[in-house]
């Protein structure tokens, strides 16, 4: 699959499907140029946006989604959940380029 960008080089947000990076929509046949692997087992993270602003970006369109789609209980436990992991993988990122 081609993968999609808007002009201001950000992708329109949608739900993770499995084998299919939701930041940049690299596939396991269609990888990123400088090589990348999944970060997660549900394969929806590559390598090479796991804690980049894209990748925050992403998690905060997503947490919007999930506030607006889930049934309230359920939301609450993902939002927390998501917004941790997201914090972790960014914390990663960051020591990985030398800021933090
Ligand atoms: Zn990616
Ligand atoms: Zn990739």
């Amino acid at each position: 699959m081609a993968r999609r960008r808007n002009d201001m080089g950000i992708n329109k947000p949608r739900w993770p499907k499995s084998g299919e990076c939701r930041v940049c929509h690299c596939t396991d046949e269609f990888g990123c140029d400088a090589g990348c692997s999944w970060v997660d087992r549900a394969h929806t993270l590559c390598s090479l946006c796991t804690g980049t602003t894209a990748d925050l970006h992403y998690t905060l369109w997503a947490i919007g989604y999930a506030s607006r789609h889930y049934p309230q209980e359920a939301a609450f436990k993902w939002i927390v959940r998501e917004a941790r992991a997201a914090r972790r993988r960014h914390d990663g990122y960051m020591k990985a380029i030398g800021i933090a």
